[in-house]
């Protein structure tokens, strides 16, 4: 039953956004993922001996076969193939830069999966699948994944 004052009102939408600041727990093996790049400038994941697979990000259980993967954990590149991209050509509060944003699905030497990260000192008319490129880390490394800045291209493409 619809109340008598709602039977002359009228429909409004308003438009908004919410900023919700959070924190969370990113985990052992995120926690370790994280600290060997801001202390290392090194790149790793794990590796399931039993599928024979390289997962980068780390995985903490194989995806496939459940086996813990802890005690297996390989550097991987700095450099890599770029596997696919997309150029994203407005502007979003959360994307880390202004348009052009060029977003890379990158496998690094040793990795059998990909990450996802930027494309930097490159046009987007010259990317191309199958680029080598290579990781440029940030001078001040904080414990996340803007420690690397990006991607460029790398020398072998
Ligand atoms: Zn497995």
């Amino acid at each position: 039953v619809e109340a008598d004052w709602l039977k002359d009102a009228e429909e409004m939408v308003l438009k908004s956004r919410i900023k919700i600041p959070y924190t969370w727990y990113v985990g052992e093996t995120g926690g370790r993922f994280f600290v060997d790049i801001r202390d290392n400038k090194r790149i790793t994941g794990t590796r399931c001996e039993k599928c024979g697979i390289n997962y980068v990000p780390p995985r903490k259980t194989c995806g496939r076969c459940f086996s813990d993967l802890d005690d297996s954990w390989r550097e991987v590149g700095p450099g890599g193939v770029v596997e696919s991209f997309t150029v994203v050509h407005y502007h979003e509060v959360s994307h880390p830069k202004d348009p052009p944003v060029i977003y890379g699905l990158i496998k690094l030497d040793g990795a059998d999966t990909a990450l996802v990260h930027l494309l930097a000192g490159v046009e987007p008319g010259e990317i191309r699948t199958g680029m080598r490129v290579k990781a440029v880390f940030a001078e001040k490394r904080e414990g996340h994944m803007k420690d690397i800045e990006g991607f460029v291209p790398a020398e072998g493409s």
